[in-house]
Formats: C-alpha cells, structure tokens, sequence
C-alpha cells in the first residue's frame, strides 16, 4: 500500500490522479489511499529562507511503508536552495512538494517526482538515463525532459515489471 499523506495540500483533483496513476504504475503494492490532511509541523519552518527543510518533514512523516506526503509548500534541504522532494533510501518515508512544479504540466511534473521518490524508498538511486524518471532533477526543465518511466537497467533492479 502507497500511503498519499496531504501536507498543508488542498488539491483533491491532483491527490486523486496521483492516486489512480501510482497504483497502475506500483501495481504489486496493492493500491493507494489518501489520508486526511495534515499541516506541517511548525518547527520545520526556516523563518529566514521561508521554506521548510524537507528532512524535518520526512521524518516528522507516520513511519509507515510507503508514505508519501505531498505538500504545496516550498522545501530545501542541507546544501539545497530548493528540493522537489527527499526520500529514504531503502525506507519507508518520501515528500515531494509541488511549489515549483507549477504550469499547466503539474500533474506529469507531480508524477514524476511523486515515482521518482518511492523509487528512493524502494531503493534506487540516481540514473544518468536523462529520460529514467530516476534522473536527479535541478530545474523544472530537467523534470520535463525526462519521463515517468524507469528505464530498463531500473525496472530490473525493481524486478517487478
Ligand atoms: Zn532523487
Ligand atoms: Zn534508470
């Protein structure tokens, strides 16, 4: 089960499409529900930066595999001016935010962050495929060009399709 944790996040149409895509794409994970909206934990705030550190919110997150919380507001991380989002490698936890993935091309930009992240928790890493959806992304425009599929040399190591 893809557990889908809001995070101060009040779109149902994207939490929804998320929702029916993620399930094809992790069909051996046996579905996807949404769960009520949290707001995020004040003390992961960054006052100066205005964003919130990204590794705060992952582990504030319901230790529960896989979660994955989506939020609207602006992430970073240690060394990042910005993240699209963080995961465990190998754990249970990711976040993805969809701050800068707005434009008419969220959903694509949103799926491609939201399986880029549980590939994390399900342990892979980058690839330097520039169309495996487990590319590292720095800008909007590296997450358009890539696509939401994993490669071939990532499927395998997923051993599940
Ligand atoms: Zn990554
Ligand atoms: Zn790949």
């Amino acid at each position: 089960m893809i557990y889908l944790q809001p995070v101060g996040f009040s779109n149902i149409e994207l939490l929804e499409f998320l929702k029916e895509r993620l399930s094809e794409k992790f069909y051996w994970l046996e579905g996807v529900k949404i769960l009520e909206n949290l707001e995020p934990l004040e003390s992961c705030y960054n006052r100066s930066r205005k964003q919130f550190n990204s590794t705060c919110l992952l582990f504030w997150l319901r230790d529960v595999w896989i979660t994955l919380g989506v939020t609207s507001y602006d992430l970073y991380a240690d060394f990042m001016n910005f993240v699209f989002g963080e995961a465990e490698l190998n754990g249970s936890r990711a976040i993805v935010s969809t701050y800068r993935l707005v434009g008419n091309k969220i959903k694509e930009r949103l799926l491609k962050e939201a399986t880029h992240e549980i590939g994390h928790v399900l342990g892979l890493r980058h690839c330097k495929n520039r169309k495996c959806v487990m590319c590292f992304s720095n800008s909007v425009l590296d997450v358009d060009e890539k696509s939401d599929e994993f490669c071939e040399s990532c499927r395998k190591k997923l051993n599940k399709y």
